[in-house]
């Protein structure tokens, strides 16, 4: 322990002064005390190696990038929640930036020259896109289900069907949200089967919404039956309660491609007669996180005047994001929306992407299959959708081992172990990146070969 340098001795250490001027002052030192740390700890486990300059190296290498950065997805599943979920499109990305680097009219009216709404600018293209009377948004679309009933059914009843009382995902229980909100959940029905009949007998005076939750990350097959919206949709106006659906995913457009599953569109829903509808920014929509709301203009006005909204409020780079995204649906240029392109490549396009792939390889020295294979649309979103695509796959080598090493690349590449060896799927690798793609693996392969052989 005595033979640890100090920090002051670190800072005029010959070796070290070139690596050191090339940083700013405080994050040297900082990256010396973890260097010093690094090494005291590995002698407190009884591990023989001193100090090396190369723990400097290391720490002012980790200091010196930062740690939520952009990684190379090459798993195939496109809304992948781990990654960041749906890419923005380049109009969105470029709004926020537009947006977030000045003053915006984000709640001034311009032509008022008084205070304004930050909803404003997607209202219009919400009710546009959905047929819905009136729109809010909020931070995820959890926090819009929570919103929704804390401000329509707090102290009251809200139905629910016992097959939709599920978990998202990250621990997002539909009846825990529920309890949070004050709502009073009643079940209905049971795991495979729920008529209208159910609900109807369980509506009384207490009753303040009939809830609909869209089986988004799961399936249920054999003998099932549920209630489609219309249905409920009926008997909430028959009896003047309204019904709320979760839709989770949202999609404003109907995907073509083979392989997905069909998915409600939010303007379905809202026709077939849901009063408030739910559903993610980030998800089918492709948009930012986001949970937006729309439905019945009274119902909105309540659930933008509850005080939770508050709490729950978008800043500006998420308005700008999304606005620009329902831009895109706006315009019909669905393309240019990440999510949507990137479920809609034709399996001839994908095929190419990955012999181009292998031929970069190829080029430096990693010969790899090209294999057919199945993505993922991800994001608990059309869980039976097999859309096929295609990879590469590295047959050499320990797979889960390689895939490690992939993640410690310098652009991380998340690659997806299959059957003992490692898929590269091309279908969320952007053209632009296959070199850098290709040179990564390769000099990731290259150590692991000298080891294995
Ligand atoms: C994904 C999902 C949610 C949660 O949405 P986030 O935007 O991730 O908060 C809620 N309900 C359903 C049905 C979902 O699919």
């Amino acid at each position: 322990m005595r033979g640890l340098p100090s920090i002051d001795e670190l800072l005029t250490r010959p070796s070290l002064s070139d690596a050191l001027s090339r940083h700013p002052r405080a994050r040297v030192v900082a990256a010396l005390r973890h260097a010093v740390h690094t090494a005291r700890t590995r002698l407190l486990r009884g591990e023989p190696r001193p100090f090396e300059d190369s723990d400097v190296h290391e720490a002012l290498a980790e200091l010196s990038r930062p740690r939520l950065r952009p990684v190379l997805n090459a798993t195939g599943v496109v809304l992948h929640t781990n990654l960041g979920r749906a890419p923005l499109a380049d109009a969105a990305a470029e709004r926020v930036r537009e947006v977030a680097r000045g003053y915006s009219n984000l709640e001034f009216d311009l032509d008022e020259g008084e205070r304004g709404s930050r909803y404003a600018p997607v209202i219009d293209l919400l009710r546009e896109l959905t047929g819905a009377e009136s729109a809010v948004v909020v931070n995820n679309n959890a926090a819009a289900v929570l919103l929704v009933l804390a401000a329509l059914c707090s102290g009251r009843e809200a139905i629910v069907s016992r097959g939709e009382l599920v978990e998202i995902g990250g621990g997002f229980r539909v009846p825990d949200v529920m309890r949070q909100s004050g709502a009073h959940l009643v079940e209905v029905g049971t795991t495979n089967r729920t008529r209208l009949s159910d609900y109807e007998e369980a509506i009384t005076e207490r009753t303040g919404l009939l809830v609909k939750v869209h089986k988004s990350n799961f399936a249920q097959v054999g003998f099932t039956e549920e209630v489609e919206t219309a249905g409920l949709a009926g008997l909430a106006s028959r009896r003047g309660v309204p019904l709320f659906e979760d839709l989770g995913s949202g999609s404003l457009y109907r995907l073509h491609s083979p392989g997905l599953t069909r998915e409600p569109t939010v303007r379905e829903v809202v026709k077939a007669g849901a009063d408030v509808v739910t559903f993610s920014g980030d998800k089918l929509l492709g948009g930012p996180q986001a949970g937006v709301i729309v439905g019945r203009e009274e119902l909105v006005e309540r659930i933008r005047r509850h005080p939770l909204n508050r709490a729950l409020r978008v800043d500006k780079m998420t308005v700008a994001a999304l606005e620009a995204t329902l831009e895109l649906y706006r315009d019909e240029r669905y393309a240019e929306i990440p999510a949507v392109r990137l479920l809609e490549q034709t399996p001839g396009e994908l095929r190419a992407r990955a012999q181009r792939l292998q031929e970069l390889l190829a080029a430096c020295g990693v010969s790899v299959r090209v294999v057919e294979t199945v993505s993922q649309v991800g994001g608990g979103a059309m869980p039976l959708a097999a859309p096929s695509s295609w990879a590469c796959a590295i047959e050499e080598g320990d797979a889960a081992a390689l895939q490690a090493r992939l993640r410690s690349a310098s652009v991380p590449i998340v690659a997806r172990v299959h059957e003992d060896r490692l898929l590269l799927d091309v279908r969320c690798l952007p053209d632009t990146e296959l070199e850098q793609v290709a040179a990564s693996v390769a000099s990731t392969l290259g150590p692991a070969r000298d080891k294995g052989h």
